[in-house]
């Protein structure tokens, strides 16, 4: 269990093992004031109390290094404000916990339901380590709470094989998509289930930006020793968003050492990112590669069955029905992804609750106006026209005037084409929204922008900048 062998804990007086804990603690605070945060965060934080006797103190750190670093720098100190607050101090010793074994190591002394302090303590710093690194996960993102459908079932069969399973079948896995369709939610349902089946396993997990933000503070501190220590002693590793390490020099370096070093123990490491490992732009070629050797499963636009299950559920997790009809119109209208399908129903639920009776679908249009435009991205003819007489440097005037002039015409025809490509009106509509004209003018106007753009590049490019411009 610890690297002496011996049992460390020489008292059998829990009582009088918590007190010198306790003083040790105070130790710790006073180490804290006179070192400073850094220092105190990188080599004395993990550092406690394991047993005193015989003026021996023996303390217990997480690994070599920090038991050599603590050694050669803080030694003094804490020998000295022990023999303060205790007895003299004449030698200090060490023990280092040993990572794997302790979990499943049977407890040694009388006291079965605490174990040894010394084994207690070395498990709140183990605890504390982890805590400090990873983020918290949010309770409702677990697999119970998560919807399956075709465009998230292999993300979510991997996610649930990984955390069922010690053995890393992929690694690293690596969860694709777009905003708000579940990536976060799939990597966090995993350590949940893994802290709840094995809670001795170190299951961290963090946004790309906190890696960058720790490493780049151990840089500066010139600590990066304990950073690698530091993560390297994980047991599942687990980074979200990682495009935003991308291009990000020394940090995707530092990353891609870490995750390696990981992977080459054996430790499970869980990647997501809003685009394939192809697609990612600013990336170390090894890097890359090692993105793509595990598995990479996408999780894609919810198809609507999907979007309505995932409404449904929703109530009954809030514990609010909401009209059939209601949650069908949600379903149809917000296609762009789960986040902004929650964010419309809370805002309803919200409404009914105030009001104190069920929405009903008019007032759902109501309440949703802006998401229902953003979802809708339906172009206006007129915001075409405007767009292609800002575009050509004309007026909207010209555009709808009988004026045939060249300068005009082509401008309108452009106009037309897009009119009839962006929107869902009929030729007809389309024609009297141009000034009264016949649809034949019309279909004359598509067809002849159709001409121009397999001939003419100019054109093409005009009509493709205007489409980008209106879709946007
Ligand atoms: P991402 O990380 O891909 O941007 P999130 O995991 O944060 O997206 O998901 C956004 C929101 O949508 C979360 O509240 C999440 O619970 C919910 N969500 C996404 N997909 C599903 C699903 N399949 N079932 C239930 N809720 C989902
Ligand atoms: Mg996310």
């Amino acid at each position: 269990m610890f690297d002496n062998g011996n049992t460390v804990v020489q008292t059998s007086d829990v009582e009088t093992a918590n007190s010198t804990t306790a003083v040790f603690e105070d130790i710790k605070a006073a180490l804290r004031q006179e070192f400073g945060e850094t220092n105190f965060r990188s080599w004395i934080s993990p550092v406690s109390f394991a047993s005193f006797a015989g003026g021996v103190l023996t303390l217990s750190v997480p690994s070599r290094f920090v038991r050599d670093w603590v050694r050669s720098h803080y030694a003094d100190a804490i020998q000295r404000l022990w023999g303060q607050k205790m007895k003299p101090c004449l030698r200090l010793e060490f023990v280092i916990e040993d990572k794997k074994a302790v979990p499943f190591e049977p407890v040694q002394t009388a006291n079965e339901n605490h174990g040894t302090p010394a084994i207690a303590a070395v498990q709140k710093a183990r605890a504390e380590t982890t805590e400090d690194l990873s983020s918290p996960l949010d309770a409702r993102f677990t697999f119970e709470n998560f919807i399956t459908g075709p465009s998230n079932e292999l993300a979510q069969a991997a996610t649930r094989r990984l955390a069922a399973s010690d053995a890393t079948l992929f690694n690293p896995l690596y969860i694709q998509g777009g905003v708000g369709l579940g990536k976060t939610h799939l990597m966090q349902a995993a350590a949940h289930a893994i802290r709840s089946r094995r809670p001795d396993r170190r299951v961290v997990y963090m946004s790309a930006e906190k890696f960058m933000f720790t490493f780049i503070r151990a840089l500066r501190a010139r600590d990066t020793l304990s950073f690698k220590e530091a993560f390297r002693a994980i047991d599942v590793l687990m980074v979200d968003d990682i495009q935003f390490i991308c291009g990000k020099e020394t940090t995707q370096q530092e990353f891609f050492h870490t995750m390696n070093a990981l992977i080459d123990q054996g430790k499970q490491v869980v990647l997501t990112a809003d685009r394939a490992p192809a697609d990612l732009d600013g990336l170390d070629e090894r890097l890359r590669s090692r993105l793509g050797m595990g598995l990479v499963a996408a999780v894609e636009q919810a198809p609507l069955e999907l979007r309505l299950e995932i409404l449904q559920s929703k109530c009954r997790m809030i514990g609010r029905a909401m009209p059939a009809e209601v949650l069908s119109f949600l379903a149809e209208k917000i296609t762009s992804n789960v986040r902004e399908l929650e964010g419309a129903l809370n805002r309803l639920v919200a409404h009914a609750e105030l009001v104190g009776r069920d929405v009903t679908l008019e007032t759902a249009q109501d309440l949703l106006k802006d998401i229902l435009r953003a979802n809708s991205r339906v172009v206006s003819v007129d915001d075409i026209q405007k767009a292609v007489a800002a575009h050509f440097s004309i007026r909207v005037a010209d555009i709808l005037s009988p004026r045939r002039a060249r300068p005009l015409a082509r401008p309108r025809q452009i106009a037309m084409y897009l009119a009839k490509a962006l929107t869902e009106h009929s030729l007809p509509e389309i024609g009297r929204k141009f000034g009264g004209r016949d649809h034949t003018t019309i279909i004359h106007g598509v067809r002849k922008v159709e001409e121009l753009m397999a001939a003419d590049v100019t054109i093409r490019n005009d009509v493709e900048s205007l489409k980008r411009l209106l879709a946007a």
